[in-house]
């Protein structure tokens, strides 16, 4: 394992632009279960409808007393449990400090759980939207809650008077347009990346590291085990979030004191 660090941290060392991609395998060490793999929520309480996009816009008001009283899938509440309780492990923090320091320019996360954040990263991108916020559907104004609260059906929105929902992606839900404009951006632009606790399952978030291959980025992919992505990988780590990028972090300092 040393080794391997070695050689993906002289791959940092030498990109011109290196994009992390996280999903929610990133957040397992935070206390927040992913949807597929032995631990996910979905292995534990079955594969639920995906068209709850297409459940909010039927009925928004529904939608959210649902939300309010409980009467929603026992995986949500779940989830919904695990957010209010997690906070950035020290991976989170490594990946802020090895931002920082400029060997990563950015990252796009598929977690709508905003550990990144916290920990202190600043060019992220949250691809899926971050469930601490709302969003208007028509001119995207997001508002901040500062808390994963269960609330009554949000007014309509200020500036435009659209319907306004969790930030979050629903599935079924576009990808604002904003947000996947600045995704590309960044993948256009990307010679390295590193994809870690993605099962790559999830489109168009996972369809982003096929494209950056088809441009030349090398793909460097972590994870607890093999997945799709695999297949096209240069590199796969088998490893946690939380030791990949703590040792990541310690391996590009000891470069820099070469
Ligand atoms: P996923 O649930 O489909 O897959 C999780 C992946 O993480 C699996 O491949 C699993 O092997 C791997 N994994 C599990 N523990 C790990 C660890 N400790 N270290 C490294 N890898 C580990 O997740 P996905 O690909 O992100 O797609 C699912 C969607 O679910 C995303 O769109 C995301 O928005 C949403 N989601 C988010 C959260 C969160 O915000 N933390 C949690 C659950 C689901």
């Amino acid at each position: 394992m040393k080794n391997k660090i070695k050689q993906i941290a002289q791959l940092v060392y030498k990109s011109k632009y290196a994009v992390v991609m996280t999903g929610a395998g990133m957040s397992v060490e935070s206390g927040i279960p992913p949807f597929r793999g032995t631990t996910g929520i979905w292995t534990k309480y079955g594969k639920p409808k995906l068209d709850s996009f297409s459940d909010f816009k039927k009925n928004p008001t529904k939608w959210w007393d649902d939300r309010r009283n409980l009467t929603i899938d026992k995986h949500i509440i779940e989830l919904r449990e695990s957010l209010t309780k997690a906070k950035p492990h020290d991976g989170h923090y490594s990946l802020a400090r090895i931002e920082k320091a400029r060997y990563i320019k950015s990252i796009i996360t598929q977690n709508i759980d905003g550990l990144d954040l916290v920990a202190g990263s600043k060019n992220v991108i949250e691809i899926h939207g971050n469930r601490k916020r709302l969003r208007c559907l028509e001119c995207n104004n997001r508002i901040d809650l500062e808390e994963y609260i269960p609330i009554y059906a949000p007014d309509p929105c200020e500036f435009c008077g659209g319907t306004v929902k969790f930030d979050t992606v629903l599935f079924g839900e576009p990808i604002p347009k904003d947000i996947m404009k600045s995704s590309r951006h960044e993948i256009d632009k990307s010679d390295l990346i590193i994809a870690v606790g993605t099962s790559a399952t999830v489109r168009p978030a996972s369809g982003l590291l096929w494209i950056a291959k088809s441009q030349g980025a090398k793909i460097i992919e972590v994870n607890i085990e093999k997945t799709k992505l695999t297949a096209i990988s240069d590199y796969y780590i088998k490893s946690k979030a939380k030791s990949f990028f703590v040792n990541l972090e310690d391996e590009l300092a000891s470069n820099s004191n070469h």
